[in-house]
């Protein structure tokens, strides 16, 4: 199947430019039951989905740099003023104003707690993370909300110490350039393309 001239996306002006193509259909295949009777057929395709991040570009920028951004309310007249919000969050959930973004590297990298963990084999399409995937929900100090992390070393505990590692030799700017490990973890041991920051 010839898959040249697959489609890419520019912002020009504040314009989303296509180029390419975005849909390629690839020969058919029947679906027969134990007779040999038509079902049906398979309809393979393959789709470019176009995901835009608005307001939250720089939290996905800052993980290939090596930093966590969050983000924290500075509406003097709301009950959540000065609360600092991880995951990213655009706008205040109490008041809905703009928050302003914070850098919260530091803060992460002096040791994050596991709230709780969930281990599965069971994961959805397209999934890149070895499996079984050790979920951790990272707790921080100061910090309100929880963040949903992927363990990349070690067998997770409820209350353990982790540290944030960055994907920042190839990143893909998704949340896969984001892991956590063990605090103490020694440099060498990080998974390929990953750093401490
Ligand atoms: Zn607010």
């Amino acid at each position: 199947m010839n898959i040249e001239n697959r489609g890419t996306v520019r912002v020009e002006n504040g314009r989303y430019r296509f180029n390419g193509k975005f849909h390629y259909a690839y020969p058919n295949n029947p679906i027969r039951n134990e007779d040999g009777k038509l079902m049906g057929v398979t309809n393979p395709r393959d789709v470019t989905h176009v995901h835009m991040y608005g307001g939250e570009a720089p939290f996905f920028e800052g993980l290939g740099k090596g930093k966590l951004l969050g983000t924290r309310c500075i509406n003097p007249d709301c009950d959540a003023n000065g609360s600092i919000f991880i995951p990213f969050r655009i706008h205040c959930p109490d008041c809905l104003s703009k928050n302003e973004i914070v850098d919260m590297t530091g803060t992460a990298q002096k040791g994050a707690t596991v709230h709780t963990f969930m281990i599965t084999e069971r994961t959805g399409a397209f999934n890149t993370l070895p499996k079984p995937i050790r979920f951790v929900n990272v707790e921080f100090e100061g910090v309100p909300t929880i963040l949903m992390g992927n363990l990349a070393i070690g067998e997770p505990k409820i209350g353990m110490k982790v540290v944030p590692i960055f994907n920042t030799v190839n990143p893909t700017y998704t949340i896969l350039d984001l892991s956590w490990v063990p605090a103490g973890t020694d440099e060498s041991e990080l998974p390929e393309g990953f750093t401490f920051g």
